[in-house]
């Protein structure tokens, strides 16, 4: 049994209440362990911590925190199997996924630490011959970093990162279902020498510690990837104080097959798109629109290869779905099901919760006859059901595609080199996979348009979040 406790300021601390809460595996709905439930004054002395440590922090010099950071990268990659096996228990995906999620995470400090170096200011020419006038970049100062189950590695790691590396402090709360492998993150940067109070981290009661992140005014920013829903609450409240808000939300992705495509290259790209972490991303395939010449091909090849899918514990080394995070989830993917095919919808494949299985688990799923009143086609799925529609032209498509709240990720697949340029230009959205359904890298911006964010992580601006410009004008 694990039995996490909390990081602040350096000492690893049991909740001020005393009080702990369990931790489920939802491939076999086992308790694995238990979790501090920290509260606002657990917060409130993260807090404390990360402005005791800024200063120091920030006068370090960026080759300095470049070193802390690429040294905690080097253990991560030391821990690999440690760290993916912690993933897996505690919210299910395969252990190959969680494998690919440690060298992601690892690949962000990294590549922040590589950008650290680089934070360059501006000598601007002045209109007046006796003023000089500089424009410089500072760390906005102590963050409040809160991030979700689905990549609870990765995600932390793409806000850690940069923070760390533009000189900021960090308070991390890490979703409820995945506290542990984000303490054994915390160790491994404690055992690199990261100073006490830099990172520090608080698990427990969402609204209490959320709500002591945003009412205090050391915490100069909140970085968030999480719902839409949670997302507008926190920048409600970070109004208050004006802190500055990153924010990274969900998303309802289209994805385009057009009759010109390489249905080869479609179906596996639909297939993983839509099924990778059991449809638990966030730019996961939501809603499938192929050109009604090729939908019957397209549709076989499909279904053939759902079928092929073998759903199991993440542990087991031939599954390639894990469990849904929990009955929660589940229930949201029946109910989405059950309502779509009450109100027309055809089911290819799938179609049920898998009950031989003790966990959370659901049948890769692909719906056809689906239409937008069906709330599969408005709401965020999060969970392994792909519904498909025709279409015939590439006005209605787009048009269809960004007829959503969200603008997170977008897919097609086409090999007409014109229809390659104007679809990327039509489509409302943050993150673009022309043929390619892996669209993420830590050296390209991440982010999402409309109701699925503001900012972007990674890529060559991945500090700018993180960042103040300071105007200097010195008269002679
Ligand atoms: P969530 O329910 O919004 O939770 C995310 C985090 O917010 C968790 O740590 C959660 O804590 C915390 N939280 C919940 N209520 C809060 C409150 N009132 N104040 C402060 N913190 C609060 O989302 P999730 O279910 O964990 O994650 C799935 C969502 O994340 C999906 O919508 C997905 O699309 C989105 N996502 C987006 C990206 C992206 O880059 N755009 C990446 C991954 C996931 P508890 O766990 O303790 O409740």
């Amino acid at each position: 049994m694990n039995q996490w406790l909390m990081y602040v300021n350096g000492q690893w601390v049991q909740s001020t209440s005393g009080r702990t809460y369990s931790l489920i595996n939802p491939a076999t709905r086992a308790v694995t362990g238990t979790a501090q439930q920290g509260g606002i004054a657990d917060a409130r002395a993260a807090i404390a911590a990360a402005q005791g440590a800024y200063k120091g922090w920030a006068g370090l010099t960026a080759k300095e925190r470049a070193a802390y950071l690429s040294k905690l990268a080097d253990s991560m990659e030391q821990c690999k199997e440690e760290l993916a096996g912690l993933i897996t228990l505690e919210m299910g995906k395969p252990l190959a996924e969680a494998r690919g999620e440690v060298a992601l995470a690892a690949e962000y400090l990294r590549w922040s630490a590589g950008e650290a170096v680089r934070v360059y200011g501006k000598v601007i020419p002045s209109s007046s011959p006796d003023k000089r006038l500089l424009s410089v970049r500072q760390p906005v100062g102590p963050v409040a970093a809160i991030t979700p189950w689905n990549f609870p590695l990765s995600m932390a790691a793409r806000k850690i990162g940069p923070a760390l590396a533009a000189g900021c402090t960090l308070v991390l709360k890490p979703a409820e279902q995945t506290p542990g492998v984000m303490v054994r993150f915390m160790e491994l940067a404690h055992e690199a020498g990261i100073p006490a109070g830099v990172l520090n981290l608080v698990t427990g009661h969402p609204q209490e510690i959320g709500e002591e992140l945003l009412s205090n005014p050391a915490i100069r920013k909140i970085t968030f990837t999480g719902s839409t829903a949670v997302g507008k609450q926190l920048m409600k409240a970070a109004t208050e104080q004006v802190k500055r808000v990153s924010m990274e939300l969900g998303g309802h992705a289209p994805l385009i097959v057009f009759e010109d495509a390489d249905l080869d290259i479609a179906v596996a790209g639909a297939v993983s798109s839509k099924f990778r972490n059991a449809g638990q991303t966030c730019i996961c395939a939501n809603r499938i629109y192929v050109q009604r010449s090729v939908a019957a091909e397209f549709l076989e090849r499909f279904k053939q290869a759902v079928e092929q899918l073998v759903v199991g514990d993440g542990f087991e080394k031939e599954s390639a779905i894990g469990p849904l995070i929990s009955e929660k989830a589940l229930n949201k993917v029946r109910l989405q099901v059950d309502e779509a095919v009450e109100k027309g919808a055809q089911i290819v494949t799938g179609g049920k919760a898998i009950s031989r299985l003790p966990g959370y688990f659901y049948e890769p799923t692909i719906l056809t006859a689906v239409n937008d009143t069906m709330l599969i086609m408005q709401e965020e799925t999060f969970g392994p059901v792909a519904p498909v529609c025709l279409f015939d032209t590439e006005e209605e498509v787009i048009e269809q595609a960004n007829h959503a709240v969200y603008g997170l990720a977008a897919y097609y697949y086409t090999r007409d080199l014109g229809r390659m340029f104007r679809i990327y230009e039509s489509l409302e959205y943050g993150i673009i996979g022309c043929n390619d359904a892996v669209p993420t890298a830590v050296e390209g911006p991440f982010g999402g348009m409309k109701e699925s964010g503001i900012g972007r992580e990674g890529g060559p601006d991945s500090l700018a979040d993180f960042l103040e410009t300071k105007f200097v004008s010195i008269r002679m």
